[in-house]
């Protein structure tokens, strides 16, 4: 349940809702919206007299959220939470666009893709160092060093970074590097990284699993913010279907969907969505259109010398034609870029 404050309540009334429900065995999470405070309760509801919560002071209504996901609901914060990465907003009235490599595999490499993406006007440097490769014998990235050198492109081209942590020794190891942190699909519902996501204080870019409903992506996104980070973001970035002719299939509909159903910022992967370079335009301004915060781009400077994803990334040239099209579909949304 949430217990919605009024909004001149008192930081002492406040305190001592919190105190009546965590007395009551109740773990609580205070909610700051723009307005008011709502504090989620998640527990046993049966334990507490609910009319008399109502009636303490500061107190404006107790409601019940009958979704299994309850921080991250709608009903428990109406306005859009607006998740800051390094100077960057996500979720706000801007569009936020990541893009980058899918793999660091050089200083070189990963320089020339920072200046390139950052000239055509995206915000973020994205760079995968620890790579969830479906073979044991594929480029398996970079580790540490990959983490060295995306930090010092995003300090030599101003950009905030992001990079997919994909067990507790990678995570501990990017909180010392990046601006975020990626959950991939494949580990969307590894729970115990995700409580560690939840702990490490890092804004966290968390991907709809392949196979995952959009229930199970949000009780993911849950997991973390339960753990005491209200930071996610939400990534589609294609689901399994019958159809092979693209390497996902771009479920935009859970793009606006999730949109009524999260507080949470929404944004789209085209490039793993669809796996062809040559759809990553169109599909990108399709998430645009469809309501989507942000975008998460695979640039590389020279695609087919790409260890990982070259089918699917833009070249520098690409990536900036894409960026022009882009900005009159976002003004058409109210959406800056
Ligand atoms: C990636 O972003 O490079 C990646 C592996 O994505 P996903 O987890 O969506 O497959
Ligand atoms: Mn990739």
């Amino acid at each position: 349940m949430v217990v919605v404050m009024k909004l001149n309540s008192s930081a002492e009334e406040i305190t001592r809702v919190n105190g009546r429900l965590q007395a009551s065995g109740f773990q609580t999470h205070m909610i700051r919206g723009v307005k008011r405070i709502v504090i989620g309760a998640v527990g046993d509801k049966q334990s507490i007299n609910i009319s008399s919560l109502e009636a303490m002071p500061g107190v404006e209504k107790v409601l019940r959220i009958m979704k299994p996901y309850k921080l991250v609901s709608r009903e428990s914060k109406e306005e859009n939470t607006v998740v800051r990465v390094g100077g960057v907003n996500i979720g706000g009235t801007g569009l936020a666009v990541i893009a980058g490599p899918c793999a660091v595999e050089s200083e070189e490499q990963l320089i020339n893709a920072a200046q390139a993406v950052r000239r055509a006007g995206a915000n973020i440097l994205r760079g995968g160092t620890y790579k969830p490769r479906t073979s044991p014998y594929s480029f398996q990235g970079l580790e540490e060093e990959g983490l060295r050198l995306l930090a010092e492109a995003g300090a030599a081209t101003g950009l905030a970074t992001i990079t997919e942590v994909v067990d507790e020794d990678s995570l501990a190891r990017a909180c010392h590097y990046v601006d975020m942190l990626q959950i991939g699909a494949r580990n969307m519902q590894n729970f115990r990284l995700l409580r560690l996501a939840g702990r490490s204080g890092k804004p966290v870019l968390l991907k709809r699993g392949m196979s995952a409903t959009v229930e199970e992506w949000l009780m993911a996104a849950e997991y973390i913010v339960s753990s005491g980070n209200e930071n996610v973001v939400l990534c589609e970035r294609g689901i399994r279907t019958f159809e092979n002719s693209t390497r996902n299939t771009l479920d935009l509909s859970a793009v606006a969907l999730a949109k009524t159903l999260t507080h949470l910022p929404v944004i789209v992967d085209p490039s793993h969505a669809t796996g062809r370079r040559e759809l990553v335009a169109s599909m990108s301004r399709a998430g645009v259109a469809a309501g989507a915060d942000g975008l998460i781009i695979e640039v590389h400077p020279d695609p087919p010398a790409a260890l990982c994803d070259g089918q699917q990334s833009l070249d520098p040239g690409e990536f900036a034609a894409l960026m022009k099209t882009l900005r009159p579909v976002a003004r058409a949304v109210g959406r800056e870029i």
